[in-house]
């Protein structure tokens, strides 16, 4: 394994990112970063994004065409996205269990796992009240 050397900013960034439940995007990272490290570029937060997901201690969510959003909890979980702002809310729904059972039938394999995204527009698009992330 890679041994990823301490930074500042990196552990800076990692602690933005915990309890934040937003999951935000690597520009809204950059924004709040920058006002402890104004010289920091949108550059090395993106590599410090990129070494935190690849060492697993966050999770890089790809769903859209848009930007990428930034979980920092790893724990199996399913995800809400809005078609209309991109913002991705948790769902706090038991991980079904049986999609596992179902796709075994088809699956060239065993099924352990599986991921899920809901699409539509949220709340706050809808215009009933306010962002609840
Ligand atoms: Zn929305
Ligand atoms: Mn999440």
């Amino acid at each position: 394994m890679k041994t990823v050397k301490y930074s500042r900013q990196r552990e800076a960034i990692r602690e933005f990112l915990m309890g934040n439940t937003s999951h935000p995007t690597a520009d809204e990272v950059y924004a709040a970063i920058r006002r402890q490290f104004p010289s920091i570029s949108l550059g090395t937060v993106y590599r410090n994004l990129n070494l935190l997901s690849e060492s697993g201690e966050i999770k890089k969510l790809s769903y859209t065409t848009g930007p990428d959003h930034f979980d920092y909890d790893t724990s199996r979980h399913y995800h809400f996205v809005c078609r209309e702002c991109g913002r991705v809310y948790d769902m706090p729904l038991e991980s079904i269990e049986a999609v596992n059972r179902a796709a075994e039938e088809y699956a060239p394999g065993a099924v352990d796992s599986h991921e899920l995204v809901f699409y539509g527009v949220c709340n706050a698009c809808l215009g009933r009240g306010t962002i609840s992330a």
